[in-house]
């Protein structure tokens, strides 16, 4: 089961439903399902939230999605909601001096994860920086597209979701459908989330994205290991992010994410914070290693270093 103590208020402070209900009582409708609608729309309309649902009803939920996607994808999708190891907080280092801006990590996320082919959507970003000006998010370049990276006079800096231990986003939820983990990966529930968008303007990384309509994934790219609160498909009208391939990471021996297995220089060191003698708690210690926005006491939970 997913951690239930990590979040300070209770699911039930504000409801969904309430939250619903005052967003669209001035237009004197209530947006229910029509009364015809099949079973599994009802049962989807009526859940609870995810961190109160009890053991059984997590395995009919787990199961309704399965058979729901498995249906729209036409083949076998699983959906599970594998929880946090014990003693583990997740963390990732990125050499800076090793990125070459190659893009790669991006689009191995956006396999691995089933984000949206048209329009498209990328967990993560890389952006370009000239080695005179520094690591100025200011003169960053989003779009940089050279016919070959490294371009001379220039380095590169991925950015995705921080996984932040003290993260503003999830504190402006009206609804609490996105909390932080115990092992610090930040969620959040595609079935509570009522898109809003308070989150995505609360996170100071643009790590956020919105599903403005229902996202294409052709079927034959559909990553058919999901996770409830990772990579499982989104429906329109809800906010998603990175989460350190949950469905991966949690797994028990647990995989790399699919950016870190990817990256050709080797740039990406995923590792357990609370591990001594792991590497990435080596290279915290011993290399210069910075956070990005570190005044706004986010405390992100990825570093960037220099490893020469
Ligand atoms: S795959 Fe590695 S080298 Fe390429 S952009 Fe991502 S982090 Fe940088
Ligand atoms: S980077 Fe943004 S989305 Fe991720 S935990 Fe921090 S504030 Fe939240």
């Amino acid at each position: 089961m997913a951690d239930h103590k990590e979040c300070k208020h209770s699911p039930v402070e504000i409801t969904r439903r309430e939250a619903l209900h005052g967003m669209v009582a001035g237009l004197g409708v209530l947006a229910m399902p029509a009364s015809d609608a099949s079973a599994s729309v009802w049962e989807a309309f009526f859940q609870k939230h995810f961190r109160e649902l009890s053991k059984e009803e997590l395995t009919q939920t787990l199961a309704r999605l399965s058979s729901e996607y498995s249906e729209e994808f036409g083949k076998e999708i699983t959906v599970k909601a594998t929880p946090a190891i014990e003693g583990v907080k997740y963390g990732y280092g990125l050499d800076l001096s090793r990125c070459i801006g190659c893009r790669r990590c991006v689009y191995a996320c956006v396999g691995e994860n089933n984000q949206s082919h048209d329009p498209q959507i990328h967990w993560i970003r890389v952006v370009q920086l000239n080695k005179e000006k520094g690591t100025s998010l200011e003169y960053a370049e989003h779009y940089y597209n050279p016919e070959l990276v490294p371009e001379k006079g220039h380095f590169y800096m991925p950015i995705q979701c921080q996984q932040c231990e003290n993260p503003p986003c999830t504190k402006v939820c009206p609804v609490q459908a996105t909390w932080k983990e115990k092992d610090g990966i930040v969620v959040v529930d595609y079935n509570w989330c009522i898109g809003c968008r308070y989150c995505m303007a609360a996170c100071p990384y643009g790590a956020r994205h919105f599903n403005w309509t229902k996202g294409q994934l052709p079927a034959e790219n559909m990553n058919t290991d999901t996770h409830y609160l990772g990579n499982r498909p989104r429906p329109k009208g809800v906010v998603e992010k990175c989460t350190f391939c949950i469905q991966r990471t949690r797994e028990q021996p647990g995989r790399y994410p699919a950016c870190e297995e990817i990256c050709p220089v080797g740039a990406r060191k995923f590792g357990n914070l609370l591990d001594p003698n792991g590497e990435l708690r080596y290279l915290i210690e011993n290399k210069r290693v910075f956070i990005l926005k570190e005044e706004l006491n986010t405390q992100p939970k990825f570093y960037y270093f220099y490893a020469t």
